[in-house]
């Protein structure tokens, strides 16, 4: 089976070709492309590489074409990309305007290139189906739920390896074959294992977010309706109370369009420390006595702390704790920060363990109740993967 996955962005276009049945997939070659004007085109001259590099004789052995769509109104889980998801991902564009018109786009530019290939969606916010309606419901008049207006919950292929992996580290293969199964079995029937599994999945990068995760699917995250929520992110604000918004275009003169820039680019992180978007300047910055940048890691470890020990509590106990993407694989002291103190909840860091970075690790000490895993993220290989499920299930149905 040959998988190409897309990532697609407002003017950038990067792939990857995976192999392999739907347990062994490998990335076989990738490329990207910036400042496209004309998707049509990168997309045939990605296939002249993959030809002239002989990963493929001909386009036509590209079994499915899978795509991380973010956002839909009406649509989630991993479905058929095709003109509904087209036209569900423009409807809802003004909340993930970056994303969902290039999607849009691409699947449609997809379609007419690759006409014998499957196209497959798996959606950032699929894994969160199934959380409880107390918390995907914001307290809105019913008319701004009927508009839209709910706890969506993102990074849903990142966490949904997170849950798959840790059940596998933790020999709690009843929960990742539920995992593995997720968008395709029937799911009337309410899950209760013998022994819950307990996971809070911290996915912390450029945009970061936490997800408790019970008996293998998400039960909460700290993103809502759209990717700006949650913790501080690293140029956008994370939780705002709503009337901050009002409050400001009075008080400094602001149109909306000039709040919505300065809290997506000027916010997070960035808006913080008032040096920069990325955590590896903002530690430099601390050494050179600049206090904002201080204020801006206590922050972020605060956020994540307040969402660790709100879904622990929600899930009644956590089995285990895990770190992922950029910040998370490789930022030990972040990692010690969020972990200290909490010896006496059965949380204890193997500080030695805790200095290897990027890599999958254990990093929770021996006689620790609570294990701490650090895990790689890889969201490609996750669309890849899901996508091959996709197709099996769609021949053997
Ligand atoms: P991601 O969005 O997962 O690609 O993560 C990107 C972010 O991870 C960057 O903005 C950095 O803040 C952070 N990051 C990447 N490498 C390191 C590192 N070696 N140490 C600390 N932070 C890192």
């Amino acid at each position: 089976m040959k998988i190409l996955v897309a990532n697609l962005g407002s003017t950038s276009f990067k792939y990857c070709l995976f192999e392999g049945d739907e347990s062994s997939l490998k990335p076989m070659t990738r490329g990207g492309y910036e400042r496209v004007t004309d998707y049509a085109e990168v997309i045939r001259d990605a296939l002249s590489k993959m030809k002239e590099g002989e990963f493929i004789e001909s386009a036509d052995e590209i079994d499915a074409v899978g795509f991380k769509t973010v956002l839909g109104l009406d649509k989630t889980g991993c479905v058929a990309a095709d003109e509904s998801v087209i036209a569900d991902l423009r409807a809802s564009a003004d909340l993930a305007p970056a994303h969902n018109p290039a999607y849009a786009n691409g699947i449609e530019q997809f379609s007419q290139v690759l006409p014998k290939a499957r196209l497959v969606a798996l959606y950032e916010t699929a894994f969160y189906q199934w959380a409880a309606p107390a918390s995907r419901r914001y307290a809105v008049p019913q008319s701004w739920f009927d508009a839209g207006v709910r706890r969506n919950g993102f990074h849903g292929a990142s966490h949904k390896f997170i849950a798959e992996r840790s059940a596998e580290l933790l020999g709690r293969d009843d929960i990742a074959d539920r995992v593995r199964g997720l968008y395709q079995e029937d799911r009337s029937q309410a899950f209760e294992p013998e022994k819950p599994l307990r996971i809070v999945s911290c996915h912390l990068g450029g945009s970061s977010s936490v997800t408790g995760i019970l008996n293998g699917a998400a039960m909460d995250s700290s993103m809502g309706l759209s990717p700006q929520s949650g913790l501080p992110q690293n140029n956008r604000v994370g939780d705002l109370d709503s009337m901050a918004i009002g409050y400001a275009m009075r008080k400094l003169g602001l149109s909306l369009e000039e709040v919505e820039r300065q809290l997506t680019k000027e916010s997070g992180l960035l808006g913080l420390s008032g040096e920069s978007n990325d955590i590896r300047d903002i530690w430099k910055a601390i050494e050179g006595g600049n206090e904002n940048a201080a204020l801006a890691i206590d922050s972020l470890v605060y956020s994540i702390r307040h969402y660790v020990g709100a879904y622990m509590l929600e899930m009644g106990g956590l089995d285990a704790l895990v770190f992922t993407a950029g910040i998370g694989e490789n930022d030990t002291e972040i990692r010690k920060r969020v972990c200290s103190g909490l010896e006496g909840l059965g949380l204890k860091l193997d500080l030695e363990q805790n200095t290897i970075r990027g890599k999958e690790n254990t990093i929770s000490a021996e006689d620790s109740a609570i294990k701490v895993f650090v895990i790689p993220a890889n969201e490609e290989l996750v669309v890849a993967r899901e996508t091959g499920r996709f197709l099996a299930h769609a021949v053997n149905a």
